[in-house]
């Protein structure tokens, strides 16, 4: 049984058929969560549907561009969402409180314990945090990609069993979903890659599609956390995942057995913030993947670097075709790197204790 978990609710979840909030499935999710809780379990949602609710319940004045748009549709909506949301859990005898985020405040260690810290005493007090992204001030490059990769950040913070992508559809399937012939993916084995089944279909109402959720899937399975995607608009789906341990029909990442440190977790899904890329001699590939031993990443195995950074900042670690192999901490500026890249008997430029290695094969 699950200690604590996850849960990720999509747009496309919460929408009716006339683009509005549907409530019916809205009190249904909460009265599912309130279940889990009452069994002992912590539920973290993330919950998407600012936007959503915003344009449903507004007639704009003036036309507004993208962004503008986007930042009082969430303004408004946000507001009136976690308020549902607040009376559905009360009404299960269960509190409820707001956490919103933007991707700057995981860029930086300090900033990105505080919010674990926030969201510990919260579970600790039994209040069921509702994470979402503040859409007010997180725009364009400051975005996170979806709240997908929000959920994947989440869920490796605050170190879960598991976390449940909870979307319009079974799962992820292995040709196109309106061919009949098309199946769900029921299980994703470790380090295994799923790319080549991924239909690029965008989400109507959210951000997110498909191939962000396997993305953001593998990587926190990477970690060690078992993932679930399965349809949020199906009856009793959580309960039945988690508390009945049914078969339900979805698609299951295994998770990898290495256990992460928080450093680790937290360095696996700085990718995004990567501030340039190393890219690496084919013996530091073999060197830093070792599977029996930790080895850091020597000066001596840098073929090039790529971008401007400074000491501490996340580098992306590539081979020297630029395939992925993972992300770490740098020990140096850029600078120092381009003057110590292939010589030898020099300082690490990653320690292998910041640094994230991919289990995927790319
Ligand atoms: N944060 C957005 C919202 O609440 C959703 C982003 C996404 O679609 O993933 O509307």
């Amino acid at each position: 049984m699950y200690k604590r978990i996850t849960v990720k609710i999509g747009s496309n979840v919460l929408a009716d058929a006339n683009g509005g909030i549907d409530l019916q499935r809205l009190g249904h999710l909460v009265h599912q969560m309130a279940e889990l809780h009452r069994h002992g379990i912590e539920v973290i949602l993330v919950s998407s549907g600012s936007i959503l609710t915003g344009r449903s319940e507004l007639r704009l004045a003036k036309h507004l561009d993208v962004v503008s748009s986007r930042q009082v549709y969430s303004a408004v909506g946000q507001a009136k969402l976690i308020g549902r949301y607040y009376e559905l859990f009360l009404a299960e005898g269960i509190h409820c409180g707001q956490v919103l985020t933007t991707k700057e405040s995981f860029e930086t260690r300090s900033h990105y314990l505080n919010q674990k810290n926030c969201i510990t005493q919260m579970l600790a007090e039994g209040i069921v945090p509702v994470v979402n992204e503040n859409d007010t001030i997180s725009l364009t490059e400051l975005m996170f990609t979806d709240n997908d990769e929000l959920s994947g950040l989440m869920a490796s913070m605050m170190n879960v069993d598991a976390l449940v992508i909870l979307s319009n559809i079974d799962g992820i399937y292995d040709g196109n979903p309106s061919d009949p012939s098309t199946q769900v993916i029921r299980k994703i084995g470790r380090g295994k890659s799923i790319s080549q089944y991924i239909q690029e279909t965008k989400s109507k109402f959210g951000r997110g599609g498909m191939s962000s959720k396997a993305g953001t899937a593998q990587k926190v399975a990477d970690e060690g956390i078992e993932v679930i995607i399965a349809n949020g608009k199906r009856n009793d789906i959580l309960t039945d995942l988690i508390l009945e341990e049914k078969d339900v029909l979805c698609t299951r990442f295994e998770p990898a057995e290495k256990e992460s440190s928080n450093v680790k977790k937290w360095i696996a899904h700085s990718e995004g913030f990567a501030k340039g890329e190393l890219r690496i001699s084919p013996k530091a590939v073999e060197a830093i993947t070792a599977a029996d031993v930790a080895r850091s990443l020597l000066p001596i195995g840098v073929v090039s670097v790529t971008g401007e950074f400074e000491k501490n900042d996340i580098v992306r670690i590539c081979d020297e075709d630029g395939n992925y192999i993972g992300v770490g901490l740098s020990r140096y500026d850029s600078r120092k790197i381009r003057q110590l890249a292939g010589k030898k008997g020099e300082k690490p430029v990653v320690h292998y204790d910041y640094m994230f290695i991919s289990d995927t094969n790319h």
